[in-house]
C-alpha cells in the first residue's frame, strides 16, 4: 500500500455519513492526546494530514481516509476528563456502531502514550473489540520520552497482559518503529 498516498475523504459525525465501504479499512483509535494524529501523519510522511482537536468533546466524528485498496478511519480521541456524560455516550455509540458494523473493517491499530498504557477505556476497547472478532495491534507511541530499558519492560508487560494483540514501539518525533507499524497494517488488510 502507499501510505504517502493517503488522502482525506470525509468526517462523518453518524453512520449514515460514513463512505461506502470498500477495500480494506483499518480503524485508529485512542485516547485524546495519547500522539494518534502524529502517528497518522509520520505513517503517511505528511504533517497535517490527520488533525486533532484540542477543544474536549468537538471532534465527535471519524475521519476518512483512502489510498488505493487501503481505508484508515480515524476515530475521535477519547478519555477527555471534562466531557459531559452525553458527548461520552455519543462517543460510545458512535464508535461501537462503527467498530461492530463496518464490513470491510480488517483490523483496529490502537495507540497509547507509552508511560501510560491499558488504561481503562484501553482494556474495555480491546476486551469488547476481541470479543467480536476484531484484531489489534497496540502502538506504544511517544517511547522517546522513555529509555531503552523502560521501554522493553513496558513492551513486555503489555504483550503480556494482551497476549491476542500484536504491540510495538513506535515515536513519531524520532521516527521509531514506521516500518513496523506499516507492516501490521499490511498484514491487516491482506488478512
Ligand atoms: P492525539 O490527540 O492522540 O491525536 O495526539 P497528538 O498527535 O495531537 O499528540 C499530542 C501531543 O503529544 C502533542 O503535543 C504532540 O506533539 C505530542 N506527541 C505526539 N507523538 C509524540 C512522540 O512520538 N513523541 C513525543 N515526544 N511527543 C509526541
Amino acid at each position: 500500500a502507499d501510505f504517502k498516498a493517503m488522502r482525506f475523504i470525509c468526517s462523518a459525525p453518524n453512520p449514515r455519513a460514513f463512505p461506502e465501504p470498500a477495500g480494506a479499512e483499518i480503524a485508529f483509535a485512542g485516547r485524546s492526546n495519547a500522539g494518534k494524529s502524529s502517528a497518522l501523519n509520520a505513517l503517511c510522511e505528511r504533517t497535517g494530514l490527520a488533525r486533532t482537536s484540542k477543544t474536549p468533546g468537538r471532534t465527535q466524528a471519524i475521519n476518512f481516509f483512502t489510498s488505493d485498496q487501503l481505508r484508515f478511519a480515524d476515530l475521535p480521541g477519547y478519555g477527555f476528563a471534562k466531557v459531559p456524560p452525553a458527548v461520552k455516550a455519543a462517543w460510545q455509540a458512535l464508535i461501537e456502531g462503527y467498530l461492530a458494523t463496518r464490513t470491510t473493517l480488517a483490523g483496529v491499530v490502537l495507540i497509547m502514550d507509552a508511560r501510560r498504557p491499558l488504561m481503562e477505556f484501553d482494556r474495555q476497547l480491546i476486551g469488547w473489540g476481541e470479543e467480536q472478532g476484531l484484531g489489534f495491534h497496540l502502538l506504544l507511541t511517544k517511547a522517546d520520552k522513555l529509555s531503552r530499558n523502560q521501554q522493553l519492560n513496558i513492551l513486555r508487560k503489555v504483550e503480556r497482559e494482551m497476549p491476542d494483540a500484536s504491540v510495538q514501539l513506535f515515536s513519531a518525533t524520532k521516527r521509531q518503529g514506521i516500518d513496523e507499524a506499516r507492516a501490521a497494517i499490511a498484514a491487516f488488510a491482506t488478512g
